[in-house]
């Protein structure tokens, strides 16, 4: 008997509500989604994960004492994440649930074991700007002070400025391997042997690449565990590991740092609390469905899947490139696109990259836009939009191709959406007000016609201008309030 055929005709109908629900959603298979979802292109993956969850569905993955096949199924994760990573014997690690929760894991390390040694005041987080958000709301959630080092317009940094900034303060410097926003593979090794210099922890934030650079190719300098300095790298067995949301893996050199980054006590009056990462309950789902991925794919199955990965890649960067008005910032490492108008043409010929997500949208293609961005002492980063490039990219590759001109076509010589469009004729006191409350934030939104039943708007051009236009702090307050909307009850 199978699971399905358990169900009785009240169950059925929930479960045709949930699927009618399902419908309205953006399509996770089939390479129209360029982020969010990472599909290999093999069903036989999707049906191994989904069994996999089901077989441990039950159990808590909070005590591995009283289920051990959560251990083993850790073991076998961190293990064949350590050789994929090149980490020797010293190289220990957890299954986290997710990219985030590794970049707050290794700052919450970084912070106890400065601390323990000595470090005085508020502690520090030097990264280039590019790093990840997650690492923003790490310095928020534990007190860290986040120190970025602006980047050049092409997403890169300078070693040098990096390594300027570590001091006493410093609990960790974090690298990306490649960075999100523009796939940029930072300077890995000059930073990891200063910090090693100073005693500081390297992160290398692989949470996107560390399951897919690994087979990229030859020409990827040293930026796993095979460089000295490196102390800890996360990487995201939900992004190019192909598991359900819900898996990610942090790995550190030597057993000392996964001690500090367990949280335990005895002082209560229950059982003795031992988590090695932030939640206490917690689902063993997708960590075997990882583990049942490793297992079936194995290091040469990875390796099939990452150069179609990049085969794709870099087909779609010469797409980009002769497409006139575009063009791609820097030189990616890995299977991610960061597109931008192209200003060294005549503005007739530009392509503005949000109207071109927005165009791409309306033929079946889903782009992530990215607003601009000014740096507070470095370069103005330009809008984008990004691409994530999927094994099922390969697949779809003549149709995208063909949408990603015909979209910038549609839309060529337009000028990019501009505050007055987003902000229309609303008083410039209600834009400084200081922090909003609810009520407030939430007339705002209808005031800007993204309040109503369907607070969505149509098109997303508008919203990047009103991100760049507005004070971050308001810009900020405006989205938690879109938010809240959409899952008011
Ligand atoms: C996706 C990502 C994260 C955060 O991971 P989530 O799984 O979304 O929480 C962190 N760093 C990088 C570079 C990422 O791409």
């Amino acid at each position: 008997m199978t699971a399905a055929d358990a169900l009785d005709d009240g169950s059925r109908a929930v479960l045709e509500h949930l699927g009618r629900l399902r419908s309205a959603d953006a399509p996770t298979h089939g390479g129209h989604v360029l982020s969010y979802v990472y599909d290999s292109g093999l069903a036989e993956l999707d049906a191994l994960a989904r069994e996999a969850g089901a077989a441990v569905q039950p159990i808590n993955a909070l005590d591995p004492t009283t289920f051990p096949s959560v251990a083993a199924l850790e073991r076998g994760v961190v293990g064949f994440a350590r050789d994929m990573l090149r980490g020797g014997d010293d190289v220990v690690g957890t299954v986290t649930t997710g990219g985030t929760e590794s970049c707050l894991l290794v700052v919450k390390t970084a912070r106890d074991l400065w601390r323990a040694a000595g470090g005085d005041g508020v502690p520090t987080i030097v990264a280039p700007a590019t790093v990840h958000a997650a690492f923003h709301k790490a310095a928020q959630y534990f007190g860290l002070d986040l120190d970025l080092v602006p980047v050049s317009a092409d997403g890169s940094v300078d070693a040098g400025a990096v390594v300027d900034r570590l001091d006493a303060r410093t609990a960790i410097v974090v690298v990306s391997a490649p960075c999100y926003p523009f796939a940029t593979l930072d300077p890995i090794e000059e930073i990891a042997s200063a910090a090693a210099v100073h005693g500081i922890a390297c992160h290398v934030d692989a949470c996107i690449g560390g399951w897919v650079l690994p087979w990229w190719g030859d020409d990827v300098p040293p930026w796993d565990f095979r460089v000295a300095g490196v102390t800890s790298i996360s990487a995201d067995a939900h992004k190019y590991g192909y598991a359900p949301k819900g898996a990610s893996v942090l790995l550190h050199r030597g057993p000392d740092r996964l001690a500090s980054q367990f949280f335990t006590t005895t002082d209560w009056p229950g059982y003795p609390v031992v988590n090695a990462t932030m939640l206490g309950s917690r689902s063993a789902a997708p960590l075997a469905a990882a583990w049942a991925i490793t297992q079936r794919l194995g290091a040469d199955g990875f390796a099939d899947l990452a150069a179609r990965c990049r085969r794709a890649s870099e087909t779609l960067v010469d797409t980009v490139r002769a497409i006139d008005g575009l063009r791609v910032v820097g030189s990616p490492t890995g299977p991610l696109v960061a597109v931008a108008t192209d200003d060294a043409v005549p503005a007739a010929r530009r392509v503005d990259p949000h109207h071109w997500a927005d165009e791409a949208r309306s033929l079946g293609w889903v782009l992530q836009p990215q607003p601009g961005h000014v740096q507070s002492d470095g370069p103005r980063l330009a809008a984008t939009t990004h691409l994530t490039v999927t094994p099922v990219t390969a697949d779809v590759l003549p149709e995208l191709i063909a949408a990603l001109v015909a979209a910038a076509d549609a839309v060529r010589g337009v000028p990019a959406a501009t505050a007055t469009d987003a902000l229309g004729t609303l008083s410039s006191d209600l834009l400084s007000a200081g922090s909003l409350d609810a009520a407030t934030a939430d007339a705002l939104l209808g005031a800007l016609g993204l309040g109503g039943a369907s607070p969505l708007p149509d098109g997303i051009a508008p919203v990047m201008a009103l991100i760049e236009a507005v004070p971050s702090s308001l810009a900020e307050r405006l989205l938690i309030a879109l938010l809240t909307r959409l899952s008011r009850p």
